[in-house]
């Protein structure tokens, strides 16, 4: 974990004009540091695979964001083109390209790759579990990393986290939830194991990709949604197709999202690009989740104030039932797959830490402002 700190100043070094050039170029490096630099290095061109359609909000500007952070911070040196969702493979075949060697990195969400390794879905967001925070803080400096390198080991793929949505909405629905049975029969768009969870209480749980929810809810084949949050449902127009929008998205806390590396193209660069590929992704990691907070904020005043947007809190009796189910959701699946009991453990072992510390500090200070 310390090792970010020094791959920071690393990088913050050669930000400042080149002052610690590789060996190889330390003879020019008196003359001219930054030309040094670049002169005798060869570009490297990479592609990068996405899930989401080119430049699409939010999600998608994360890869588009760190291909040019990498570019400038490289001088150039590394190349990093950005391809969206079926431009060079299909969404959900990115992991295996990867993984094959047909691109060097993809962006992605690793709850998609449930069918290949079920312990992935701890690395984006379950059920109830932490929040963007609390995910970060697992991850870089509570051992969450390490273990997504395991899982990701066995397919040649080292990832990064690339970004987090914050704490997604719960959906929107044309007739109110005020129980739990109100589920009941309700076709509702609910990718993963929120969708397990609400199978359990009835409801007939759909996957769909998230330009297709506009068309199901307008034409009826689906009776509520969810999709992300105000600046991406606005963007889809969901509020004109459903009435209430209800909170909080307790199926997805705070999705983290994924660089996809491929490990025999990170391990043949030179120390300081491997390290300028660590740091971009770090820092847009975090841009992701500041981006979401700052115009979550205007998309919901808009919905609100311009679409008349009625807003709606799944019950607590509600939220509680389903916070069960959950717990047993994922306990059953854990105990199918060694690799995702060794992950839910860790996952759970840290949430129930951080959980305590967030009593007191975090939900407290909620608790005051709600006064
Ligand atoms: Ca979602």
């Amino acid at each position: 974990m310390h090792k970010f700190g020094s791959l920071l100043l690393a990088v913050l070094l050669l930000g400042l004009g080149g002052c610690e050039p590789p060996a190889s170029n330390t003879q020019n490096a008196s003359e001219s540091p930054n030309v040094a630099l670049t002169a005798d290095s060869q570009t490297i061109e990479w592609r990068l695979a996405t899930s989401w359609p080119k430049n699409f909000t939010g999600l998608g500007m994360a890869p588009e964001r760190f291909a040019n952070l990498v570019d400038e911070m490289s001088n150039g040196r590394l190349k990093i083109t950005v391809y969206g969702a079926g431009e060079l493979m299909p969404a959900f075949a990115v992991f295996d390209g990867v993984s094959q060697g047909k691109v060097q990195m993809a962006h992605a969400a690793s709850f998609y790759w449930k069918g290949k390794a079920p312990a992935a879905q701890f690395f984006s967001s379950i059920p109830f579990g932490m929040t963007a925070q609390e995910m970060n803080g697992w991850l870089h400096y509570g051992g969450g990393m390490a273990l997504w390198e395991e899982v990701y080991r066995p397919f040649g793929i080292i990832p990064l986290a690339g970004g987090n949505t914050g704490m997604q909405m719960g959906g929107w629905f044309n007739k109110p939830i005020n129980t739990i049975g109100d589920f009941k029969g309700l076709k509702i768009r609910m990718p993963g194991l929120g969708g397990e969870v609400l199978k359990r209480v009835g409801a007939v749980p759909v996957n769909m990709a998230g330009r297709e929810i506009y068309n199901a809810l307008q034409t009826g084949s689906i009776d509520a949604a969810e999709w992300v949050g105000p600046v991406n449902d606005l963007a889809f127009g969901l509020h004109k197709v459903a009435k209430f929008y209800y909170y909080p998205g307790w199926h997805e806390p705070g999705s983290n999202m994924e660089f996809l590396i491929n490990k025999a193209a990170f391990e043949s660069l030179p120390a300081d690009l491997k390290a300028i590929v660590k740091v971009a992704a770090r820092a847009i990691n975090q841009d992701m989740l500041d981006e979401y907070t700052s115009r979550n904020v205007l998309a919901l005043e808009i919905l609100i104030r311009d679409e008349g947007v009625v807003l709606k809190a799944f019950p607590p009796v509600v939220l509680s039932e389903l916070e069960r189910i959950s717990s047993q959701v994922i306990e059953e699946q854990a105990n199918k797959d060694p690799l995702m009991r060794t992950v839910h453990d860790a996952y759970r072992t840290y949430e129930r830490g951080v959980r305590q510390f967030h009593k007191i500090s975090e939900d407290a200070y909620s608790q005051h402002r709600q006064r």
